[in-house]
C-alpha cells in the first residue's frame, strides 16, 4: 500500500504528529463497499485495524491539523481536529490521492475541553449521510465504515464511543486559511496557497492570477453543493466555515437533517436558537464564508477579483438550482417562467405541509398530483409538460430518477441508533442498503418510504456530539 502524506510533508507548521488512542474490545459495525471501491479494496473491512486506532500502516503519517473559523459568525481564533486524525494519503491504482480521517479517534493537541471521542449516535448518522449524499450526487465526504467498543463516553448521558474512517480528496477547510491569515503567518498562508493549487486546481496554474482563479473555483464548487442540498432538502445545521471544505464537498456532519414536511425556515439545529443556518439561509451563509476565505486570501486577491468570484457563485447556485429542480419536476429544461411554476408548488407544500420528497416524486403520477397540490397549479403543470421535448415515459422516468424513495429521515436514523445502542445492526444495515440506491423502489424497504411518525418531532440534535 501506498501512502503519500503530501498536507504533513510539506505544511508541518499546521500538521502535528499524533497517534490515535486504541478503543477498546471495537467491534465492526457496518461499512460501505461503495466507498471501499474508491480505494479499490475489495472489502471495506480492510480498513479495520485502523479504524480502530489499533494499527496504523507502514508509510502512514498521522497527524491533528490546527485551524480556525467563524462560528455562529464570531470569529474563533483556535479550533483544529480536536477528535480526528488524518491518517495518511492513500494512493490507489488509479493514481487517485484519497485522505484517510478518523473521526473519534481520542485527544490532540487541539481538543480542548473536548474528550476527543465520538458516539455510536453521531458516528452512525455521518456514516450513513456520507453514503446517502453521495448516492444522490451531492458533493461529500464519503465514509469507509465505523467501529464501536466497550467504553462509554460522557454526553447529556452515557454513550457507546465509535470511530468513523472516512476519505476526501482533502479535508482542508476555509478554517485552515483563516487560521494562517488570522495568525499573520503569511508565509506559510502563502504556502498553503501553493500546496493547494498544486494538488487540488493545477488546472488554475496558468490563470493571470492563480490565487483569484482558486477562490472563483472554491466559490463555484460552494454553490454547486449548496445548490444540490437546497434541491434535496438537506439542512447541513452548522455551517461554520471551520466546517466549509475548499474542495465543495459536504464536510462534518452533525445536526443535519433532511426537510420532510415542507419548511423553508426549517432550523435542523436544535442549539441553533437564531436560525442562523436555517434551510432557506443556507445559500446566503455559503457566500458569508467565502467572503471569510477571500479576506483571508485578501494580499492576493484584489476587491474586484473577489467581488467575480460572488458573481459567479451567485450565478453557479442559480443555475445549478433551477437545473436540478428541473430534472426532479420532470422537466426537459429549464425556462425562465419554470420559476413561478416550481415556487407556486413549492407554496403549496409549504401550505399543506406535505412531505418535500414524496410530493415531488409524486408527478410521476399525475392523477395523484393532482388530488394533492390542487387543479389550478396543475393545469399549469400539464400546460408545461404539454410543451416538453421529453415523452410521458422520459418524464416519469426522469421523476424516478432524480427523486429518491429512500431518505434518511431523522426518525429513520434515530430508529437504527437505538437498536444498535442494544447490539442489533440489522436495521442499520437495511437503511444503509436501500439509501445506496435510493432511486430504486425495492418492496422489502416499503418502511423506509414513510413521512414521519408523531414521536419524531421530539428528536433533537444540536451541534457537538
Ligand atoms: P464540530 O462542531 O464538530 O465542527 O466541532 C467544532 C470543533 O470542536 C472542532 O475543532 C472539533 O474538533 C471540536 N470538537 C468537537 N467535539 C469534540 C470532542 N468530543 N472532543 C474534542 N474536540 C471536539
Ligand atoms: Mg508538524
Ligand atoms: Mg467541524
Amino acid at each position: 500500500m501506498l501512502f503519500i502524506n503530501r498536507l504533513a510533508q510539506q505544511m508541518p507548521e499546521i500538521c502535528f504528529s499524533q497517534l490515535s488512542t486504541p478503543m477498546q474490545d471495537p467491534q465492526w459495525i457496518i461499512g460501505s463497499q461503495k466507498a471501499a471501491q474508491l480505494l479499490d479494496f475489495n472489502n471495506p473491512q480492510m480498513g479495520l485495524s485502523w479504524l480502530s486506532g489499533h494499527s496504523i500502516a507502514v508509510g502512514m503519517d498521522p497527524v491533528s491539523t490546527v485551524y480556525s473559523g467563524h462560528q455562529f459568525g464570531g470569529y474563533t481564533p483556535q479550533l483544529g481536529d480536536g477528535r480526528a486524525l488524518l491518517l495518511g494519503e492513500y494512493l490507489n491504482e488509479s493514481g487517485q490521492a484519497w485522505e484517510l480521517q478518523l473521526k473519534g479517534s481520542g485527544l490532540t493537541p487541539f481538543s480542548r475541553q473536548g474528550d476527543g471521542k465520538a458516539v455510536l449516535r453521531s458516528s452512525i448518522r455521518e456514516f450513513l449521510a456520507s453514503e446517502a449524499l453521495a448516492a444522490q450526487g451531492i458533493p461529500t465526504t464519503r465514509a469507509l465504515g465505523l467501529v464501536t467498543g466497550s467504553g462509554k463516553v460522557v454526553r447529556e448521558q452515557l454513550e457507546f464511543e465509535a470511530m468513523v474512517l472516512r476519505l476526501a480528496p482533502s479535508f482542508l477547510r476555509f478554517g485552515h486559511f483563516e487560521y494562517l491569515y488570522h495568525q499573520q503567518h503569511h508565509e506559510s498562508l502563502k504556502r498553503l496557497i501553493d500546496f493547494s493549487l498544486r494538488h487540488y486546481f493545477p488546472q488554475l496554474l496558468d490563470s493571470p492570477n492563480p490565487v483569484a482563479a482558486m477562490l472563483q473555483e472554491i466559490s463555484r464548487l460552494t454553490a454547486v453543493m449548496i445548490a444540490h442540498w437546497q434541491a434535496s432538502g438537506f439542512c447541513h445545521g452548522v455551517m461554520n466555515s471551520d466546517n466549509m471544505s475548499i474542495l465543495g464537498l459536504t464536510i462534518d456532519y452533525g445536526p443535519f437533517g433532511f426537510l420532510e414536511s415542507y419548511d423553508p425556515t426549517h432550523i435542523c439545529n436544535h442549539s441553533d436558537s437564531y436560525g442562523r443556518y436555517a434551510f432557506d439561509q443556507q445559500p446566503a451563509v455559503g457566500l458569508w464564508n467565502l467572503q471569510r476565505l477571500g479576506q483571508a486570501l485578501s494580499a492576493f486577491v484584489s476587491p474586484e477579483e473577489q467581488q467575480l468570484c460572488w458573481q459567479v457563485y451567485q450565478a453557479q447556485i442559480n443555475h445549478s438550482l433551477q437545473h436540478l429542480m428541473a430534472l426532479r419536476l420532470g422537466l426537459d429544461e429549464f425556462n425562465e417562467s419554470d420559476e413561478i411554476l416550481i415556487r407556486e408548488l413549492l407554496d403549496i407544500l409549504q401550505e399543506k405541509k406535505l412531505d418535500y420528497h414524496q410530493s415531488l416524486r409524486s408527478l410521476q403520477n399525475l392523477d395523484q398530483a393532482s388530488s394533492s397540490f390542487g387543479p389550478v397549479w396543475m393545469h399549469k403543470y400539464l400546460a408545461r409538460i404539454s410543451s416538453s421535448a421529453l415523452t410521458e415515459v422520459q418524464r416519469v422516468a426522469q421523476i424516478c430518477d432524480n427523486n429518491p424513495c429512500y431518505v434518511l429521515r431523522n426518525h429513520l436514523a434515530q430508529s437504527c441508533i437505538e437498536a444498535a445502542q442494544q447490539g442489533d445492526y440489522e436495521a442499520l444495515i437495511t437503511l444503509h442498503t436501500a439509501l445506496e440506491t435510493p432511486y430504486l423502489q425495492n418492496p422489502e424497504f416499503l418502511h423506509l418510504d414513510k413521512a414521519a411518525p408523531d414521536w419524531a418531532a421530539n428528536i433533537q440534535v444540536s451541534c457537538s456530539s
